[in-house]
């Protein structure tokens, strides 16, 4: 089996190196990841500066291609240019911090396997829930791989489908999670606040302080699951299209 492994925290990062290594035992891993930090830059791609391209050694075993773009761009370029054949499967993270809830729609490590879905490939994101503490990778990773495993066991992940993980923080060791939850996406939103402060010349500056709150959420929503100590596995769409209103809408404007 052939992985394209990518990310959104860039090619250095600590989750990618992790989840490489427990790949291996599922197939040859191919990483193609951002050059740079792409948190939260959604599904952006470059389209108006070139994406030049770098190779850098991951591990003592592979050297993979960093991307000077986003997370999207690494993908479609993997795929189009860079990968010796279409992968099997598109992994994505693991992401430093949960992607569960609105959050979703801002990562770039969902974004990266929703590319990948868009193009017809079967898709992963891997994300670990930062709490107090330093996070455990290795650990998240030997949890992600059981999940992987489950997830693509008779297809279970079919071409052009995404599916969202997020692993519990705080484990280490032979500890495991609760459990593992299949959850919809909780779509409260965030309590959105923002520190305004000066410059020196006085001129006035925000500061994004908003807090994203697990507590009161719904126990079967992926925010809720995961605050509970779950993994949370949540199949996503990225079919913008409200049904319900198409159907209200039709006919509408017919002469
Ligand atoms: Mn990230």
């Amino acid at each position: 089996m052939l992985i394209l492994l990518t990310n959104d925290d860039g090619i250095r990062a600590p989750g990618i190196l992790a989840a490489l290594k427990v790949l291996r035992e599922l197939g040859e891993v191919h990483v193609v990841a951002p050059e740079t930090v792409q948190s939260a830059t959604g599904h952006g791609i470059t389209i108006a500066t070139p994406l030049m391209t770098y190779e850098v050694p991951v591990d003592e075993q592979t050297v993979g291609i960093s991307v000077d773009g986003r997370p999207a761009d690494c993908v479609k370029l993997a795929v189009n240019q860079l990968l010796p054949r279409k992968p099997d499967l598109v992994i994505s993270g693991i992401n430093s911090g949960a992607n569960v809830g609105i959050n979703v729609l801002y990562s770039g490590t969902v974004a990266a396997a929703i590319e990948a879905a868009f193009l017809g490939l079967p898709a992963i994101a891997l994300s670990l829930h930062l709490v107090k503490g330093v996070p455990d990778y290795d650990h998240a990773a030997r949890v992600c791989l059981d999940v992987i495993k489950r997830l693509i066991a008779d297809g279970g992940v079919a071409p052009g489908q995404v599916v969202n993980v997020n692993v519990p923080g705080g484990l280490s060791g032979d500890q495991k999670p609760r459990g593992v939850k299949v959850v919809r996406q909780c779509v409260r939103p965030w309590d959105d606040l923002y520190e305004k402060r000066l410059t020196p010349t006085g001129r006035p500056y925000f500061w994004n302080t908003a807090k994203f709150a697990l507590k009161g959420t719904e126990t079967d929503t992926d925010v809720g699951a995961l605050r509970d100590g779950y993994v949370t596995v949540t199949p996503l769409k990225f079919d913008l299209t409200s049904f319900d209103a198409l159907q209200k809408l039709d006919g509408r404007f017919d002469a």
